[in-house]
């Protein structure tokens, strides 16, 4: 009856921790720590359970099995920490030592069970610890792979857009657009969207090099991009420094009758605009000229010959007094 129900009572607390264990394993980064807690009070009464039938056991034989046994196992298959291998199995074999006598029945010599579960609780300790560091070691190992790989997750990240970025005027460069278009292009192809885009250039700009040093000409490029940047705000639109002192907007779902208006803000801005040269005097007003061609994409057109289109409507701009 002592035996049946010492086996009833494992086979209960195993499956309430078993069941809870999983339970808990479901959300296991929030749970961590309380999986180790009940690791560590499982593995307590496991090796109580096993003190105590090998104290019983005593009635009959000096049979240490049951202890060793469980305690070796424990030490190998738990995540015990090396203070709570000590007080687990240091315990037990405690009171092993203590209560052998008053389990016999009659007087034996206890020499062989006393160094028998001492060397074991000695060994289960070790074994408990060595695997204890190992485990951490590798942990740690995989903790500093995952924050290697997010650091060149974001660097990458980084590197791309800075790739994708024209370093003077802050805006996307070619290389962008060139991997914008083809994707842009047959959206609005499928959608049968239309799609818009403005070529601007900036007039005269060999000569306000010539007359204001390029430093200063550096200063009016940046100026014109804010100005690009500043109209398009509320457009779900591209700005684009295309060359050297040439723009395009992209603008899909767009309208003609937007994009014009979209450009002649976009000239009245530019002409208002006050650049300064190094000593601080106010260059002349700059103004650019534009070209647009505004269409849905069709199979028999490529989004090459549809800049090519806008670029040809720059020149005549270009040819017809400018701004
Ligand atoms: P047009 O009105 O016909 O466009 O005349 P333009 O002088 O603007 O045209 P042109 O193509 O003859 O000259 C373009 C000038 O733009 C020459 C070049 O030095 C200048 N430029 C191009 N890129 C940069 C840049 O990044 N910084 C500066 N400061 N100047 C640039
Ligand atoms: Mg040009
Ligand atoms: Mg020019």
């Amino acid at each position: 009856r002592f035996y049946f129900g010492m086996y009833l009572g494992l086979f209960a607390v195993t499956l309430f921790f078993f069941v809870g264990t999983l339970f808990l394993k479901k959300r296991v980064e929030k749970n961590a720590a309380l999986i180790q807690t009940m690791a560590f009070f499982y593995s307590l009464l496991m090796a109580l359970w096993s003190t105590v039938i090998t104290l019983y056991d005593q009635r009959a034989s000096e049979n240490v099995s049951v202890y060793v046994i469980t305690i070796l196992t424990l030490a190998v298959l738990v995540n015990l920490k090396p203070w709570q291998a000590v007080m687990i199995f240091g315990g037990c074999q405690f009171l092993l030592l203590l209560l052998f006598t008053t389990f016999q029945r009659q007087v034996v010599d206890n020499r062989g069970n006393y160094l028998n579960t001492t060397v074991m609780t000695l060994l289960a300790i070790v074994v408990a610890t060595t695997l204890y560091y190992n485990k951490r070691a590798s942990f740690k190992d995989r903790q500093l792979l995952i924050a290697q790989k997010e650091e060149i997750v974001s660097t990458n990240a980084k590197l791309q857009e800075l790739a994708n970025t024209d370093s003077l005027s802050g805006l996307n460069n070619r290389r962008f657009m060139d991997a914008l278009l083809p994707v842009v292009w047959n959206n609005c192809m499928k959608g049968k969207n239309e799609l818009g885009i403005a070529m601007f250039d900036i007039d005269h700009f060999k000569e306000y090099n010539d007359r204001f040093g390029h430093a200063t000409g550096d200063r009016c490029i940046q100026a014109i991009a804010q100005a690009l940047l500043l109209e398009t705000e509320s457009n779900p639109s591209f700005v684009i420094r295309y060359g050297g002192e040439e723009f395009l907007i992209i603008m899909p779902f767009s309208e003609e009758r937007e994009m014009i208006q979209l450009a002649e803000s976009v000239l009245h801005r530019v002409r208002g605009l006050s650049v300064t040269t190094a000593d601080g005097r106010i260059t002349t007003s700059v103004s650019i000229s534009g070209g647009m061609c505004s269409q849905v994409p069709t199979s028999d057109l490529t989004w090459e010959e549809w800049i090519r289109r806008a670029d040809k409507a720059l020149y005549r701009a270009k040819n017809n007094g400018r701004d």
